[in-house]
């Protein structure tokens, strides 16, 4: 939920949202994922390989884009709270049908509540001899996650990761969704991200998933995040599919960094390398003066 307020209302265009898919563990979240990624057009136009990068976009038939993170545990999303801010537009919430709600069903929902993102429920395993939809709903109610049936605001979808059973229903909300949020971004301006997740590659070096907040990134930027630097060497998305640039809600895998960045980091292109340099100086000299006074104490 990226601030553009410093934008004029001129420059902002309409951008895709992100969503991230939460709930207790082994209710289906990355069955639902991988299951509406194989209903992506837009995968089989790409043909490549499909790697793992914590982030990736579905385009659905009627041309609308929806971004998912898929980065396990939600740490980068839990930091990222503390600094009141949320890399996520909407939050679906699994629930296994049959299982209902669970420990982990009720802190995901609080993160989403904490970060002030809209949820919609899928309740899945649908397929299922002892589904639930019924007891999904009460439960969650008690929790005040009411469903539009009931007169609440939260829309509930009975799917299967499975059959297939409701998917399409699932993005169908997720574009409903999308439309009343109205996400706008200024895609003119200096790109400016957050660090999905990272890691040192052996061969590449550090490695870091970025999803585009604001403006774009090119191919050639200076950019800096925490007290790294470096150019932008390639922009690659989740299918090994170079691109020159990476506008709004883009998620993208960054190379060419000096050292790795830690998930929920704020990246942001730069005017040119001194300007990198003098703010890489700048925050390891706090560094630097922080790890004095903790010293002290
Ligand atoms: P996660 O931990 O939330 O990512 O859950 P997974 O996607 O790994 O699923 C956990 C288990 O539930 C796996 O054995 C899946 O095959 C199974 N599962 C997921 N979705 C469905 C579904 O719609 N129906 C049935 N019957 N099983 C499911």
């Amino acid at each position: 939920v990226e601030d553009v307020s410093e934008d004029s209302p001129e420059d902002l265009e309409p951008r895709p949202p992100v969503v991230v898919v939460m709930g207790h563990v082994d209710h289906g979240k990355t069955s639902i994922l991988d299951a509406l990624r194989k209903a992506n057009v837009a995968d089989g136009e790409a043909g490549g390989i499909t790697q793992h990068i914590g982030a990736y976009m579905v385009k659905l038939e009627g041309g609308e884009r929806v971004v998912f993170v898929d980065t396990p545990g939600h740490e980068a999303f839990t930091g990222l709270r503390a600094r009141g801010a949320s890399m996520t537009d909407v939050a679906v919430l699994v629930v296994a049908a049959d299982d209902g709600v669970m420990p982990q069903t009720v802190e995901a929902l609080n993160h989403a509540r904490a970060a002030g993102v809209p949820i919609i429920v899928a309740m899945n395993k649908m397929d299922k001899e002892g589904a639930d939809p019924e007891k999904v709903m009460r439960q969650l109610a008690e929790h005040e996650v009411i469903p539009e049936e009931w007169g609440g605001n939260t829309m509930f979808v009975p799917v299967s990761a499975h059959t297939g059973l409701g998917l399409d229903d699932l993005l169908e909300m997720l574009a409903l969704q999308t439309e009343i949020l109205e996400l706008k971004a200024n895609p003119q301006r200096r790109g400016k991200g957050i660090v999905v997740e990272s890691r040192l590659d052996r061969g590449r070096g550090p490695v870091a998933t970025v999803l585009v907040q604001n403006g774009t990134f090119n191919q050639g930027d200076t950019v800096v995040v925490g007290s790294a630097t470096g150019r932008l060497r390639a922009i690659v998305d989740e299918n090994s599919v170079q691109h020159r640039t990476a506008g709004p809600s883009i998620p993208f895998e960054l190379l060419g960094l000096d050292s790795v960045p830690e998930a929920g980091q704020e990246i942001f292109a730069v005017e040119n390398e001194k300007q990198a340099r003098d703010i890489v100086r700048y925050r390891k000299d706090m560094e630097r003066e922080q790890g004095a006074e903790a010293k002290k104490r």
